[in-house]
């Protein structure tokens, strides 16, 4: 059978692990860490720098197709990677969706609405910027945030210089991005995967709920009217279409209700690769994210995304008593997963533990998926 490589050893990765070997795939994991998440499930590991490129071609040469499970890394080696085997997403995905200001531009130029923002990279550009973008706003690392790491939300108070300071601090990025901070009611996420015959779906639209920045629990399908969903796969399909998906890609919204009662969708950020507001669909859809982009980038057909429950995501719209009954996920966060087995006699409650060896505070160590 064929080997599918993924770059990243964490969580996502391992979860594509299983959906690949589920479907008859082997895999072949490159990450720097000797003891990952996911190397405990792959067929083989390779432990190695994501730039040396040496190991990227012993990788390339043993893999079919490959893939990756976060934006975050390196992309001269993916690029790399790309001239010797097939990559999915290509990597000027990976470009747009690695650099916050460039995946803001190219959103509005597809005329899909984001916070206003503009580009900082400096102390002093930020003065000017802050008159431009108003109070209050949230400035953000350019690059390398994830968890909410590198921001500061900036208000009158707030000392511009030191925040500069921590931006640039807690990722070593030198450049970042003003937003205009938005007041939302919620935040959502849609799932859009595409075939490399460009055959084009969305998973569900979910609700997002934070806590300290880290995502606690998805809602899944997300409580808001039918126009809103509609609206929020028209979206994440334009943006699939005009990037060139090959593969999976979240969009992360923010839902504004305005003045006449109506919702307004801006999209906050991407993420080109399995989302963990999209782990519910292991059991809560017929096709999981993880088989999804399985079947994205190895050339078979969609799966469907309807619902493992006996019900419609149409039904469970247009029914106030059916939205009491969501599918709902919960990560497992530091030492939440010490008491994973309180879970094991919850009906209708799936257990999923990463097999991460060290606790930390905010770590996500596995999840629980409520489907009834
Ligand atoms: P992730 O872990 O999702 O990759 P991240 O570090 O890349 O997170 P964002 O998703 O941009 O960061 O922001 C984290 C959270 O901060 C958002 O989910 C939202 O709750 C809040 N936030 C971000 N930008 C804004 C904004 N412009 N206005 C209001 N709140 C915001
Ligand atoms: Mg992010
Ligand atoms: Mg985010």
């Amino acid at each position: 059978g064929s080997t599918i490589g993924i770059l990243g050893g964490g969580q996502l990765a391992r979860m594509i692990v299983i959906a690949a070997a589920q479907l008859g795939y082997k895999t072949h994991v490159f990450c720097p860490e000797s003891d990952s998440s996911a190397s405990h499930v792959a067929t083989e590991t390779t432990k190695s720098n994501y730039n040396n490129y040496a190991n990227l071609d012993i990788f390339a040469s043993k893999v079919d197709v490959v893939t990756y499970e976060f934006e975050n890394i390196m992309v001269e080696p993916v690029e790399y990677l790309a001239k010797k085997v097939g990559v999915f997403p290509d990597p000027k995905v990976l470009r747009i969706c690695q650099d916050r200001v460039q995946e803001k531009r190219f959103i509005q130029s597809l005329d899909v609405p984001t916070a206003a923002f503009e580009p900082i990279d400096s102390l002093d550009t930020l003065k000017t910027a802050i008159q431009k973008v108003g109070y209050p706003a949230i400035l953000k690392s350019n690059t390398m945030g994830y968890d909410g790491k590198g921001q500061v939300k900036i208000t009158d108070q707030v000392d511009l210089e030191s925040a500069w300071k921590k931006v640039t601090n807690e990722t070593g990025a030198q450049r970042a991005i003003l937003e205009q901070y938005i007041e939302f009611e919620g935040e959502s996420s849609v799932i859009v995967a595409r075939t490399i015959d460009s055959t084009e779906l969305c998973f569900p639209l979910v609700t997002n709920k934070h806590r300290n920045h880290i995502l606690r629990q998805t809602i899944a399908p997300a409580p808001l009217p039918p126009a809103v969903h509609a609206q929020a796969k028209e979206i994440a399909t334009k943006i699939g279409k005009g990037i060139g998906l090959v593969g999976i890609l979240a969009v992360e919204l923010f839902v504004v209700k305005q003045a006449d009662g109506n919702y307004k969708l801006l999209v906050n950020e991407l993420a080109p690769r399995p989302h963990n507001s999209g782990h519910w669909t292991i059991e809560g859809c017929v096709t999981s994210q993880f088989e999804q982009l399985v079947r994205c980038i190895c050339g078979l057909p969609l799966g469907s995304v309807d619902l493992m429950k006996r019900i419609t995501e149409k039904e469970y719209l247009e029914q106030p008593a059916a939205q009491q009954h969501p599918i709902v996920m919960t990560n497992l966060l530091g030492a939440e997963v010490e008491t994973w087995e309180k879970h094991l006699s919850i009906k209708g409650c799936h257990l999923h533990i990463y097999a991460k060896g060290d606790i930390k505070e905010g770590r996500k160590m596995g999840h629980i998926n409520q489907t009834n």
